[in-house]
């Protein structure tokens, strides 16, 4: 595989940076990932508008304007083959001798993308549905910035694995839902609204989410943003996740109750129908 460091395209065993990398030492970075079918990226723009957002967050300066970055995902498309899969984008604040404080203005930053090659139109986790466990949720209160710093991300995956589930849902303390490991969680009620938390520093403000939402507005469906406990959740009719590389996948277990029938809901389905159709409509 050919990933690309700082300016170069090198093969994967040769791409290196350094141990004082602000990323390594103190998850100073932040990341993206856009999906490829059909060798195009879906919602380039709006991963791109993203980052722009954690970079200007976390101040840190941009690596590159949005066009460099098309070309290089675009680049990395090529030589890689990448037909379906994904490109991961990490930006860091550069390597400095470890220290609390910022690194001095002009430190450059690191800038690392490379390919994944996976399956995202057909799995075997949207014909049976994903069961999902809760798990509180003690992440940092910045979650609308997407940092590298995803320990208690993959502990809480680990977790949930741990009780026969497939992905987890962490839960404040107040017994509402914030979202997946790395996804958005929805419901659909009995009433047949779709529920879905407001933005706010709690979630990741997804860009699938903001995709999805248009879609289920403009097919007429009632749409509120607003937090759910879990016990509403489990008596949902249906409930899923979206992110850029599941799209919309269908949840059919909370902590071991089924939502519904236990099988992926009839809305579920066709809102992923339609936000792929849309997707690789606008793919480029
Ligand atoms: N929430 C979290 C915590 C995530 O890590 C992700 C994606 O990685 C998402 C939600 C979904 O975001 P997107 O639809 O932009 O992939």
């Amino acid at each position: 595989r050919i990933v690309y460091v700082n300016g170069s395209y090198v093969p994967e065993e040769e791409a290196k940076v350094s141990v004082f990398d602000r990323a390594f030492l103190m998850a100073d970075g932040i990341y993206e990932v856009t999906t490829v079918v059909g060798g195009k990226l879906i919602d380039f723009a709006g991963h791109m508008a993203r980052l722009g957002r954690s970079l200007a967050a976390l101040k840190m300066t941009p690596p590159a304007d949005t066009e460099a970055l098309l070309a290089i995902h675009r680049e990395l498309v090529v030589r890689n083959g990448l037909d379906e899969g994904l490109i991961y984008l990490q930006v860091s604040r550069g390597s400095a001798d470890r220290d609390f404080s910022f690194p001095p203005e002009g430190t450059p930053p690191t800038l690392v993308l490379f390919t994944q090659k996976v399956a995202v139109l057909e799995r075997e986790s949207v014909r049976s549905g994903i069961k999902v466990a809760s798990v509180p949720d003690l992440r940092w209160g910045l979650r609308d910035i997407k940092t590298v710093q995803l320990l208690y991300p993959s502990m809480a995956k680990m977790e949930a694995k741990s009780k026969g589930a497939d992905d987890a849902w962490m839960v404040e303390s107040d017994g509402t839902v914030t979202e997946g490991s790395s996804n958005n969680a929805y419901i659909i009620t009995k009433a047949g609204t779709l529920v879905t938390r407001a933005l706010s520093h709690a979630i990741l403000h997804g860009i699938t989410r903001l995709a999805v939402l248009r879609l289920a507005r403009e097919t007429g469906l009632t749409v509120e943003e607003r937090s759910f406990t879990l016990d509403e959740a489990k008596d949902a009719r249906e409930a899923f996740i979206t992110s850029a590389s599941a799209f919309v996948t269908p949840v059919v277990s909370i902590d071991g109750q089924r939502i519904g029938d236990g099988t992926p809901g009839e809305t579920t389905k066709r809102m992923r129908e339609i936000y792929i159709a849309e997707s690789l409509a606008t793919a480029i």
